[in-house]
């Protein structure tokens, strides 16, 4: 039995039923990150350097997608040969966030839509001997 590992530590819970990604709020002016903001607060009305860490919503509305057909940047791992694949932009409603992710396997770009809402799932992205490493996609709550 392989151990499941996240490809990227520390970005989302390991909860197979309701994973959640890792983000950041800030204390000042209470606005999300994601990936984490720790340092200074990209807010460029607010002087914040504390930050929360804070699981966000586990769904959302796609509010664009777009078919790639070149290779994708980190975390991603592109299988060889390289097939296109769907990425898309869901907005978080209370987090008022856009968060990019592939959709989930066995889901065609067709399948969705501007506003279908998704959910938050973890795949294996890729493998070796000992451990599966797990990436989050996007997958429509109908599907
Ligand atoms: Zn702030």
């Amino acid at each position: 039995m392989k151990e499941q590992r996240p490809a990227v530590e520390g970005w989302f819970t390991m909860d197979r039923e309701r994973p959640q990604l890792l983000g950041t709020r800030c204390q000042a002016c209470r606005t999300f990150f994601f990936p984490k903001e720790e340092q200074f607060c990209r807010n460029p009305e607010c002087d914040g350097r504390e930050f929360e860490e804070v699981p966000l919503s586990n769904k959302g509305r796609v509010w664009s997608y777009t078919e790639h057909h070149y290779q994708p940047p980190e975390p991603y791992i592109s299988p060889d040969p390289f097939v296109p694949y769907t990425v898309a932009a869901v907005e978080l409603a209370e987090e008022k966030m856009v968060i990019l992710g592939q959709l989930a396997t066995g889901v065609q770009a067709k399948e969705i839509e501007v506003g279908t809402e998704v959910q938050l799932v973890l795949e294996t992205l890729y493998e070796d001997d000992s451990n599966d490493y797990l990436v989050w996609k996007w997958k429509p709550t109908t599907h």
